[in-house]
């Protein structure tokens, strides 16, 4: 084991050893195996972190903001210059296509740097004039060490999207990511080294959810806590917080649902279909599950579909052509392979993919699985309801509008929706009624960054993206003063 790769903590400017000395294995998804050790930290290595963190908030917190929206630029600069890199550590962690890494999560983690170190030279607060009588002002200030806890999905990607506006408006950060794909944040680290970001401002500490999320959530010195991941990590971590007062945004789980009208323009719907059912093997939160589609084109659309689908070339992600890479984990394999089960067990029939593949070559033990289509459930079985986060999809008809509302609001989440139609009237009476953070008319994954982004019901609480998301990591201050 010692030729191992050791990933490090980093916590004041620097790299270093869990306190502890005890690491963790981090496998490669793609081949089945062990490729480096990651740092099995605990809460001392948290009470470091925060005691870097706490020291370099008052420096931090004073900077002008157009000196700290500099650094930023500078993180994403490096970023960008380290594209390769960053992209074959994500897809080696995650076992996702190379080429996905390099061509979307690297790039939307630039522009998360990017975007906030430009939103924090805008940012303005409001005033509120009493006619003759006095002003209100609101002013927003640092809450102190924001607590940033990522998901294995989209790594640096999701990461970022935290990290960014917690610097930019003016907070240092203690931040975990996932314990499976800890290597982008490694390497971001690094990066942070090499620039010289001011020590302290920003600090990762590896390890496990119960061993350093939950630390990250109780210690009194972090005021808020974003996180993304699962509805069941979100309420634990909702009911140590919420009774400490702390500022909460959770970003849960999904179960998205993909509505096709017979109108819609149907060659652009089958080839985005794919794409929101099988990026990134189905591991996307905002990829669509349940695929409802109009009876008059449901016999066309299985059957280009199942074509299609049955096309997608699964395989070894470090080849540019692989289109299906590896699911992250063995244990996820089989739950989603328990799932294809459960479809099955439930009246469901395979019309395409539904096994574990064993690619030749160095991938012949990884962790695949074949891009999966079911169909004949009701939309109210296990399969339909529980999130799978895998690559597979149900396909069902429906007769009307009210039947499909009532289909696709009908589970626990309400994360994101896909709408396929030409009729606009239509699409926005659609939009109104669905129980989602986000609806997506003719497209998938369509993001502008000044937009608030989140889910309702189980999929989440709070809003991030856009000014939200600097609003979320200040404390409003209203200074109210009367002139009369
Ligand atoms: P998890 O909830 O298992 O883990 C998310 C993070 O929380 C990990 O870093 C994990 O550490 C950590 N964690 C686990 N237990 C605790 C705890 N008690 N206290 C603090 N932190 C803890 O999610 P996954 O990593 O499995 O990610 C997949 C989930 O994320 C899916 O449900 C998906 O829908 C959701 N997701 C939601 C998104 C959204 O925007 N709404 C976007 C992307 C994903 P460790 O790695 O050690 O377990």
């Amino acid at each position: 084991m010692n030729h191992l790769l050791k990933i490090s903590n980093f916590i004041g400017g620097k790299s270093v050893e869990p306190l502890s000395g005890k690491y963790l294995d981090n496998y490669e998804p793609a081949i089945g195996q062990v490729y480096s050790l990651i740092p099995d930290s605990d809460a001392n290595d948290v009470q470091l972190a925060v005691d870097a963190a706490l020291k370099a908030f008052p420096s931090w917190s004073a900077m002008s903001n157009d000196d700290r929206s500099e650094w930023l630029i500078k993180i994403a600069q490096g970023i960008e210059d380290r594209l390769d890199e960053f992209a074959e550590a994500e897809s080696r962690d995650n076992g996702k296509p190379v080429s996905l890494a390099k061509s979307v999560d690297i790039p939307r983690a630039v522009s998360n740097f990017r975007f906030f170190a430009h939103a924090l030279t805008h940012f303005s607060s409001e005033s509120h004039f009493m006619q003759g009588i006095g002003i209100n002002y609101t002013l927003r200030q640092p809450i102190g060490i924001a607590g940033c806890i990522s998901p294995w999905n989209l790594p640096l990607y999701l990461l970022t999207w935290k990290i960014a506006p917690a610097l930019a408006a003016g907070n240092t950060v203690v931040a975990k990511p996932s314990e499976v794909t800890p290597f982008t944040a490694y390497l971001l680290g690094k990066l942070c080294e090499d620039i010289q970001l001011p020590q302290g401002v920003l600090n990762f500490v590896h390890g496990t959810g119960p061993q350093v999320g939950e630390p990250i959530c109780i210690h009194p010195e972090i005021k808020a806590i974003s996180f993304t991941g699962g509805t069941a990590t979100g309420r634990r971590i909702a009911s140590v917080a919420a009774p400490m007062f702390k500022k909460l945004s959770l970003e849960l789980g999904g179960k998205n649902p993909n509505i096709i009208f017979a109108d819609c323009n149907y060659a652009e719907m089958l080839a985005t279909t794919v794409r929101s059912s099988f990026s990134n093997q189905g591991q996307i939160c905002l990829c669509g599950s349940r695929i409802f589609v109009e009876r008059p084109i449901y016999e066309k659309f299985k059957a280009d579909f199942v074509a299609k689908v049955s096309a997608l070339k699964v395989g070894d992600p470090a080849n540019e052509n692989t289109k299906t890479g590896a699911v992250v984990s063995e244990s996820h394999m089989q739950k989603v392979l328990s799932y294809i089960q459960l479809a099955q067990d439930e009246g469901g029939k395979v019309l395409a993919g539904g096994q574990r593949i064993y690619p030749e070559g160095r991938c012949k033990d990884g962790w695949f699985i074949e891009p999966t289509i079911i169909e004949g459930l009701s939309h109210d079985c296990r399969t339909n309801q529980e999130e799978i986060f895998g690559p597979v999809v149900t396909i069902m008809p429906f007769d009307t509008e009210e039947e499909v509302l009532s289909y696709a609001n009908s589970t626990i989440y309400g994360l994101a929706t896909t709408v396929w139609t030409e009729n606009l009237t239509r699409a926005h009476r659609v939009a109104e009624r669905l129980e989602s953070g986000i609806v997506w008319v003719n497209c998938w994954l369509l993001r502008d960054l000044r937009t608030p982004f989140g889910g309702v019901k189980n999929s989440g609480v709070g809003r991030e993206g856009g000014m939200e998301a600097l609003h979320f990591f200040t404390e409003a201050k209203n200074v109210c003063i009367k002139y009369q």
